[in-house]
């Protein structure tokens, strides 16, 4: 550990992966700071918001060593079957459908899909308790500077913190990343994700349904009860379209999607859209700085693979941290982070590729590629063995 430091390691952005990696560091004696825009020190559990995420069971294994996972339990729902609709020609004979029960490789279930707003807030609750960590919320980080003994950061007040290593946790956009110079691939779908929760009178009994239709998947999660998340992708102009409609037509356009799967549906957060890119740095590293999550990679929602991802970033580093700060070693230090960069370089590259090929395959309605997706779903359906093996690649995450 550097000796100027007055933090271990100072963390820029606090969302879910960067309070979750604050806590995995301080849960073991080291000096962490936060820094975010948002008001972290005053959050408090409120009620579910628009946006979830299906976490799988690794990423539930390294949210239950922060301490905040049995908080926002309660707020999440278990998702026991996958059932995917080819809906190509909108009409319900001509579905092609099939269920993947996690029960056919022995899981109980998939994943539990929950509220972003309940995580992050139950990861802000865990980190304003825990000593060794400092908020610096409210404030922004606007420029750093790295040299041999460690890195200096500059907050939008003027406040300066010193560390041995600064994490890149601030999202898409990521200014440190910019500051870095690390540049990235990155491509935009022209699609836009609606997202939105909704109330319904018939119950979704744990199956999460995905229908593939022409301007992209529509998707249904099970929350607690008789609600559920929606991820309606839809071509960028279409979806400006429906977000202009108002309540009742909107609520008219979901009922019509779901074929009556869940009864009368009603609204219950207000509907909001994001664009469909991807994005991959080149590098995860450069001296004193480590990206994770969507500063290292951003995923389409197709899959629900970008927080998972981003979550096994943030293990990764953790461990590599914690096994460096343990030998007494530097933990900013380039052979430090030159493990971290290599341990997570395929599984970033595997999942963005699978995700991006996924991507196109199922929005896209040329003709030839339509026609690959529908046999490649009955042949699924009807060869067990096949099936089984496409649930245990998706699994192996
Ligand atoms: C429609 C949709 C559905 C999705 N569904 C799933 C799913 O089911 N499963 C799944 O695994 N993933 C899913 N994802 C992906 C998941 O939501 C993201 O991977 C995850 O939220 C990204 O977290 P992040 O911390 O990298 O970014 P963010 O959540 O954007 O956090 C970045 C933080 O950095 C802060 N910040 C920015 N600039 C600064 C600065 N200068 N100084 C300090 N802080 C700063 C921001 O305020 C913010 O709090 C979905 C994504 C979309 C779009």
């Amino acid at each position: 550990m550097s000796k100027s430091s007055s933090h271990d390691v100072i963390v820029s952005g606090g969302g879910t992966p960067g309070l979750a990696l604050a806590l995995l560091l301080a849960n073991v004696g080291l000096r962490v700071a936060v820094i975010d825009p948002a008001p972290l020190s005053r959050f408090r559990l409120g009620a579910p918001e628009g946006r979830t995420s299906a976490l799988m069971q690794s990423s539930i294994a390294a949210l239950k060593m922060t301490g905040a996972w049995e908080m926002a339990l309660p707020y999440g729902a278990s998702l026991e079957v996958l059932r995917i609709v080819d809906d190509s020609f909108g009409r319900k004979k001509q579905q092609i459908e099939t269920d993947f029960p996690a029960a056919d490789i022995g899981l109980s279930f998939f994943g539990i899909n929950m509220p972003n707003n309940i995580l992050r807030t139950a990861l802000a609750i865990r980190a304003q308790e825990n000593k060794a960590i400092s908020l610096c919320d409210s404030l922004r980080l606007a420029q750093f500077s790295p040299d041999d003994t460690g890195v200096s950061v500059t907050l939008s007040d003027g406040s300066i913190l010193q560390g041995a290593l600064l994490v890149a946790a601030d999202g898409r956009a990521s200014p440190v990343r910019e500051q870095s110079g690390i540049v990235c691939w990155e491509h935009e779908y022209e699609q836009t994700a609606i997202t939105c929760l909704i109330n319904h009178s018939s119950p979704h009994q744990n199956v999460s349904t995905e229908f593939h239709r022409p301007g992209g998947p529509f998707t249904l999660v099970p929350l607690p009860g008789n609600t559920s998340s929606v991820v309606w992708v839809e071509k960028k102009n279409d979806a400006d379209g429906y977000m202009k409609l108002n309540r009742q037509s909107f609520e008219q356009a979901l009922q019509d999607r779901t074929n009556g799967r869940l009864g009368r549906i009603i609204l219950s957060s207000d509907p909001q859209s994001c664009p469909l890119i991807a994005l991959r740095a080149k590098n995860y590293i450069s001296q004193r700085v480590a990206l994770v999550a969507e500063a290292a990679h951003v995923l389409s929602p197709l899959g629900a693979q970008g927080l998972n991802l981003s979550l096994r970033d943030i293990d990764c580093l953790a461990k590599t941290i914690i096994k460096a700060a343990q030998t007494g070693l530097d933990v900013g230090a380039q052979s430090v982070l030159s493990l971290y960069e290599k341990d997570r370089r395929a599984d970033i590259l595997i999942r963005s590729l699978g995700t991006d090929g996924l991507t196109r395959l199922v929005s896209h309605n040329h003709r030839p590629l339509h026609s690959l997706r529908r046999t490649g779903l009955k042949a699924i359906s009807m060869i067990e063995p096949l099936k089984i093996m496409a649930m245990q690649q998706g699994m192996s995450a």
